[in-house]
């Protein structure tokens, strides 16, 4: 019988553990030997002993050591109990004092060795440590031999003390049982601690440095596997040969190019570029297209689900909200209306006949183009022949639903598509099995958007120029605050802004009124009445963050606009400037609290969305940013992506390098690393698709 691995042998073998502190463990994560000693120390505290006592100065916290030589109860007051336990130094003595804990004199006999760490006093002549923790030292619970003590991340009823005593009893009876996995040139290359000393140094360090190096190796451990997972993913997608070819004998690329009333970009032509040499290569496209919001990434990928319709085959193109797929939908239809493609949409509103219909179009191909959310990945929607999906607003999704779609049998080209501008550090890491292209250049004529931060004794000014703007000609937006708790309680704040609105500062414009619980023909009614121009401002909740393209609308107002992220205000102001003439971002706020400062001071200083987007970082750490935590990527225990981004940089060329050295780990020194991918990655429902 193989032998079972620390990875799989469960903790409540471990001595000292009972059903009822397995179960606590449990609610840490622990379950296994390996899960317990990965389970690192918050931080540390130094209890080395340096000094006696009488060269400590009062109010010093210290560790002090000596013999146990009398013990003394004091009850001054009910309710209170004193023990003093004098302890004897090789010159002098101190008192350790604890309150209210009788039972300490039984465990502390005339004659015995004790380590006690806390707070000195100098009163009356007398050396007082008012004991915060303590240890024997001597007998077989000698856990704790002072030096650097590891301060573990904890849950109710479990003390530091017992997990340190189990720490030790799994090293002393793992360690010499544990291979490491990382490859020795590996390690070798960044020096790096071997696995079973690592796993002792990082518990129980002697020095410092020895605590840092130990570290040191379990993020570039957690950051490597990471990004070997991820390149074996690119790697097993793109090795697939996929069952489609495109020749646009139709010539729609061409015929779409010029009924545009623009031209590309040099930027929107070199990625369009990039794409298509992607779409001609005989394995499937895995490409991402980021270019901040406003840069014209819908037309680029325009061409590229017309280049699969002109070859006969089919596109889709996923968006995250109902809204974008309705105005994907309409702008699509229009635009490809005179080369005779249909354009279907699958939506929450359909009836049950049009969903048929719909499905029906696309299992027969009659429908070649489709837009919709990720309802478009469902169990029931079959293509007769999918070769290119497109996602849109790719933050929106998780790393998940694109793997689903890659596996829906059809091996499909897959270009996603972001406007929230991701720091490099983070796309290794969210997109590290993607190409990247980026459209780094806004359409010619733009102006860029003045942005304002004002108080709310200023909203009558704000007020008229949204006024002056509409008389111009122009449309503007009203967002209102922002209460995540209720959707219900947004919604009842909309209504009522609304209301306030058309009695008194804006009663002279026609006010519409959009919110995430209209029903999506409501909504779909409202913002055709926006496109039109019959509602002049619209007054919202955040559903129209995301890529609602109005070209008319000049001035977006944010009401509250500190409750905002910055990739959530630059989104929001995103939704103008979009056409030629100047346009205004106002965000009304009254919080003066740093973070609230720094963030809309950033707003007004920046319209580059790469720039917010490392300000944000800094500010509030990946998983706020893009949504890491929805995004299916697992949480890092111990790297951090801002702290670590050199590490992740090295890490993800070393995986690199090793997946194109070794494609496989088939080679005899990779083997327990592919065993150890298995383990962490292989079970999430194949979300990286490894082992
Ligand atoms: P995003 O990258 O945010 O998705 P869109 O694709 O919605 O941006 O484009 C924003 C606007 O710019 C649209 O109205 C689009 O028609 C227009 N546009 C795109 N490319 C160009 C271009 N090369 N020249 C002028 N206008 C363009
Ligand atoms: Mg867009």
């Amino acid at each position: 019988m193989a032998e079972v691995g620390f990875e799989q042998y469960p903790v409540q073998y471990l001595k000292m553990v009972g059903p009822r502190r397995f179960a606590l463990l449990n609610r840490l994560g622990i379950k296994t030997v390996k899960d317990l000693l990965y389970h690192f120390p918050r931080e540390y505290q130094d209890r080395t002993v340096r000094k006696p006592s009488y060269a400590c100065t009062h109010g010093e916290q210290v560790t002090l050591q000596g013999r146990v030589v009398g013990v003394s109860e004091l009850n001054p007051r009910p309710g209170l109990c004193i023990t003093r336990v004098k302890v004897q130094e090789q010159t002098g003595y101190f008192f350790a004092v604890w309150f209210n804990q009788p039972y300490i004199k039984k465990m502390l006999p005339v004659g015995s060795r004790v380590q006690v760490t806390g707070k000195l006093e100098r009163r009356y002549g007398e050396n007082q440590l008012l004991v915060a923790d303590y240890e024997m030292l001597d007998g077989n619970n000698g856990v704790e031999q002072g030096g650097i003590v590891p301060i573990y991340p904890l849950t109710e009823q479990l003390t530091q003390r017992l997990m340190r005593s189990l720490m030790r009893i799994a090293l002393d009876e793992w360690t010499s049982r544990i291979n490491d996995f990382l490859p020795p040139a590996v390690r070798q290359k960044f020096s790096l601690p071997e696995l079973p000393s690592a796993l002792r140094q990082i518990h129980f360090p002697n020095t410092e440095r020895e605590a840092i190096r130990a570290r040191k190796r379990f993020i570039f451990e957690e950051l490597f596997l990471l990004q070997l997972a991820l390149a074996l993913r690119r790697r097993r997608i793109t090795r697939r040969v996929k069952p489609h070819r495109y020749h646009d004998h139709m010539n729609l690329v061409d015929r779409f190019l010029d009924s545009l009333p623009f031209a590309l970009t040099a930027s929107q032509q070199q990625a369009w570029e990039e794409i298509r040499a992607d779409m001609d290569t005989p394995w499937p496209m895995n490409r991402l297209l980021q270019g901040d919001v406003g840069a014209g990434k819908t037309v680029v990928s325009t061409l590229a689900l017309l280049r699969a319709v002109g070859s006969g085959l089919q596109g889709a193109l996923m968006v995250p909200t109902e809204i974008l797929a309705e105005q994907h939908h309409l702008t699509l239809s229009r635009d490809l209306a005179p080369l005779g493609i249909k354009v279907g949409l699958l939506s929450g509103g359909l009836k049950k006949k049009e969903r048929v219909q719909l499905l029906s179009g696309l299992a027969s191909g009659e429908i070649p183009l489709v837009v919709g959310t990720h309802a478009l990945i469902q169990e029931d929607v079959q293509f007769k022949s999918l070769a290119l999906v497109v996602i849109d607003e790719q933050h929106r999704f998780g790393v998940r639903q694109r793997a689903i779609l890659q596996y829906k049998g059809h091996c499909p080209d897959v270009l996603v598509m972001t406007a929230t501008p991701i720091p490099r550090t983070l796309a290794l890491t969210l997109y590290g099995d993607l190409e990247v292209s980026t459209i780094s250049e806004l359409p010619p004529g733009r102006r860029p958007v003045r942005t304002y931060a004002l108080p709310f004794s200023r909203l009558p000014d704000v007020y008229r120029l949204l006024q002056r703007e509409v008389e111009k000609g122009h449309q503007a937006y009203v967002v209102c605050p922002l209460i995540e708790e209720s959707e219900k309680i947004d919604v009842q704040a909309a209504v009522e802004l609304m209301e306030e609105l058309s009695r008194g500062p804006l009663s002279r414009c026609r006010l519409g009124l959009l919110h995430g619980r209209m029903k999506p023909a409501e909504k779909e009614q409202v913002m055709e009445a926006f496109r039109t121009g019959e509602i002049q401002v619209l007054v919202t909740t955040t559903v129209v963050e995301v890529g609602v393209d109005v070209p008319n609308a000049t001035v977006m107002v944010i009401l509250d606009a500190d409750r905002f992220g910055l990739a959530q205000l630059h989104q929001l102001r995103g939704r103008v400037g979009r056409g030629e003439a100047q346009s205004y971002c106002i965000l009304v706020s009254d919080s003066s609290t740093p973070e609230a400062r720094f963030r809309l001071e950033a707003m007004t200083a920046t319209s580059d969305g790469f720039v917010l987007a490392e300000k944000d970082l800094q500010l509030r750490g990946p998983g706020e940013f893009t949504g890491t935590r929805q995004s299916g990527l697992p949480e890092f225990k111990i790297a951090d992506l801002i702290r670590d981004w050199r590490a992740l940089q090295l890490a993800r060329q070393e995986a690199v390098a090793l997946i194109e050295k070794d494609p496989e780990l088939n080679a005899p020194e990779h083997r327990s690393l592919a065993r150890e991918l298995s383990i962490r990655f292989g079970g999430k429902a194949g979300y990286l698709d490894i082992g």
